[in-house]
């Protein structure tokens, strides 16, 4: 058997590394279509030889690697290595290309609540602040192999200037096309790292159908979320790392926040593999955490149909209107025996307070959805606060100012001397 092939989801065709890669495919040849305002179909996932990937890493040795360097394994990812007995190498890149897009190395934190563990899995102090490095760090270790020196991608913000940032790391050319209202720290995030940005007059779905398009034209590779399927494959890292973080005992439920459902098929898979490869015998049930204002995969899991809405949310980088993975998303919620739960806006603020106050955790709304979800079904007695919950934080705080400002007052300016007075210091 080949290292890897890939499989539509939508039509379950096969097709070879070389049927995919050499003609820079993204969707299924057979039946991938997409339209815009409409989730993508024939989304392709990657699978290996697990058996004889089990025969060739031990759980014990895997437990030992350090998180975040998920490239120590590379018999789990679609690019091409060489090993040399004990040590592997991928080709055409450096040790130090490796080491720059690293993502964080102790992700899990464990908090005490109401005599109660919580996990907490804090993806903001990677490389560029969010879990988007996770996936720029394949695509871009995939166009360099491929001999691609530009890469564009459509976001809300986050996959953006985590491309950014990762190909100014790596040399690499950087398109990223922008909803014109994105957050001012991420605009300007991207616009540092020296990529061209697009400012799309009209929201992320607008963004993703031109890049798209621009994209095919221009001969850049794409890292769209869910259309190139390196976004979803690179997502499961985080699986494992936090099987390794956690030494192989995993939480009964990880709450996640669901904008297109990339990272939730990412995590998906990852636990899924860790099963192949014998190494659990059950996954954590995933809550899907969505906006109500843009609670399109709630909806379609309800209704059996997708029905465009266009998203509302203070959240941005779980705002969209046609999340472009939800026919996966909705299917690895069912297969864990999760939910979807959707939360307000307010209570998302709310949560991000209380990150910020309780764990001294600074993230944007939409990580803070997860803890926001979390305290919803607790309340609600859903989940019970014995079990063991493990919440996924997506990205810093700082990322969208804006949305601090509304809990935090504007602080009044005194000279010396008032200040003395009001403190009653003489
Ligand atoms: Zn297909």
């Amino acid at each position: 058997m080949k290292q890897y092939y890939y499989e539509c989801f939508s039509c379950k065709f096969q097709f070879t590394k070389k049927q995919i890669e050499n003609e820079l495919l993204y969707l299924c040849p057979n039946c991938g279509t997409a339209e815009k305002n409409k989730p993508l179909v024939g989304v392709l996932n990657i699978f290996y030889d697990y058996k004889s990937i089990s025969k060739e890493i031990d759980k014990k040795n895997f437990l030992n690697l350090t998180p975040g360097k998920f490239w120590l394994y590379p018999q789990l990812w679609p690019l091409e290595y060489s090993s040399h007995g004990d040590s592997v190498s991928i080709k055409g890149i450096t040790e130090s290309q490796l080491d720059k897009i690293e993502t964080i190395s102790s992700p899990l934190v464990k908090i005490e609540r109401d005599k109660n563990e919580l996990l907490i899995f804090d993806d903001t102090r990677n490389p560029t602040l969010s879990y988007k490095d996770r996936a720029s760090a394949l695509v871009a270790l995939k166009a360099l192999q491929l001999g691609i020196k530009e890469i564009s991608a459509a976001s809300t913000g986050n996959a953006g200037s985590s491309l950014a940032g990762i190909c100014a790391r790596l040399d690499i050319k950087a398109h990223i096309f922008v909803p014109e209202k994105i957050p001012l720290g991420k605009r300007i995030q991207i616009q540092s790292f020296g990529a061209n940005i697009y400012l799309v007059n009209g929201d992320y779905d607008q963004a993703f159908d031109l890049c798209l398009e621009i994209s095919k034209a221009k001969g850049w590779y794409n890292r769209n979320t869910a259309y190139n399927p390196l976004t979803t494959e690179g997502k499961k890292s985080a699986a494992f790392d936090m099987f390794i973080a956690l030494q192989g005992k995993l939480p009964d439920y990880i709450f996640i926040s669901v904008g297109d459902g990339v990272i939730i098929s990412g995590i998906y898979k990852g636990l899924w593999e860790l099963k192949q490869l014998g190494w659990i015998k059950e996954l954590p049930k995933l809550i899907a955490v969505q906006a109500s204002g843009s609670n399109a995969l709630i909806r379609f899991i309800k209704q059996k149909k997708f029905v465009y809405k266009p998203a509302h949310t203070i959240a941005d980088s779980i705002h969209a209107g046609a999340p472009r993975n939800l026919y996966m998303a909705a299917d690895v919620v069912t297969k864990t025996n999760g939910l979807a739960v959707s939360v307000t806006d307010s209570e998302i603020l709310d949560s991000q307070r209380k990150s910020a106050e309780e764990f001294g955790l600074l993230v944007e709304p939409a990580a803070a959805a997860s803890f926001a979800g979390y305290l919803k079904l607790l309340k609600t007695e859903v989940i019970s606060a014995k079990a063991t919950s493990l919440l996924m934080l997506t990205g810093n705080g700082l990322k969208d100012q804006q949305s601090l400002t509304t809990w935090n007052e504007e602080p009044n300016s005194f000279s010396t001397n008032e200040w003395k007075q009001i403190l009653k210091v003489k």
